[in-house]
């Protein structure tokens, strides 16, 4: 991370948690006092009210996993990115891996949902991210940089206010993590991509996300383009989560 940009760390719950468990997680994260880095958790729908109530005045933003392309309709088991300004979330994570892969989730509805997103205040995390098979056949950079293209230019002249998060998919939820320079390299890609379509490049956020844990947290976050993380299975356990955002 550079000087100009604050470091983000953002946990994604994906599909864990309970009323009960949530209520001893979110306890913890707001007892933390201040931080080194921006913070956010992004939690399943349900418990947004939860996070909210529970991380109002603290360090901690909070916000969605996914939101409609929508602001309303016939469009049953939806959620819109009205909605979520209502829960006061900050962010919203759109185009997680999970989400195109079990969803066949294109990259232009993807981009959709980032606009929907941003037309009500609230950043979307856009993920972009390679399978092994296409980092195998040597397909990283153009995969990437299709999923951003998309983005760009559905998002215009507002490109510059998503957060980038990028996360091989052969590296979540796996244990192995790309290691700092592999990150760096794809994140100086996508630096370059938004610099040729936006002023604000160099004060965007572009998280890495992929078996984060405390003990690579620091060597990731202090790569010239690595400005924090989307932490999936580190984020479950306050101890880890609060390390990982001290890693600043
Ligand atoms: P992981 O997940 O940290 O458990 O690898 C990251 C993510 O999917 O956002």
């Amino acid at each position: 991370m550079t000087q100009s940009r604050r470091t983000l760390v953002v946990g994604n719950w994906k599909m864990h948690g309970s009323h009960a468990a949530n209520e001893q997680l979110l306890e913890a994260l707001k007892a933390a006092g201040p931080l080194p880095a921006d913070a956010a958790v992004c939690v399943p729908f349900p418990y947004l009210a939860q996070a909210a109530e529970r991380l109002a005045r603290t360090a901690f933003a909070w916000g969605a996993q996914d939101c409609s392309q929508h602001e309303q309709g016939a469009y049953t088991g939806e959620v819109s990115a009205p909605m979520l300004a209502d829960f006061g979330c900050r962010y919203v994570i759109v185009g997680h891996s999970e989400r195109r892969a079990l969803h066949a989730e294109s990259d232009q509805l993807v981009a959709d949902k980032a606009k929907a997103a941003l037309a009500k205040g609230i950043t979307p995390i856009v993920c972009v991210g390679e399978t092994l098979a296409q980092r195998e056949a040597g397909e990283t950079e153009a995969v990437v940089k299709r999923q951003l293209s998309a983005v760009i230019h559905t998002l215009a002249h507002c490109a510059g206010e998503m957060v980038v998060a990028y996360e091989p998919v052969w590296a979540i939820g796996t244990g192995r993590t790309a290691s700092p320079e592999q990150a760096q390299q794809v994140h100086a890609l996508l630096r370059a991509q938004l610099a040729a379509a936006t002023p604000r490049a160099a004060q965007m956020q572009i998280l890495y996300g992929g078996s984060v844990k405390p003990d690579n947290a620091v060597e990731l976050f202090a790569k010239a383009d690595i400005d924090g993380g989307l932490i999936g299975g580190a984020s479950l356990k306050a101890a880890d989560f609060l390390a990982i955002c001290r890693a600043a």
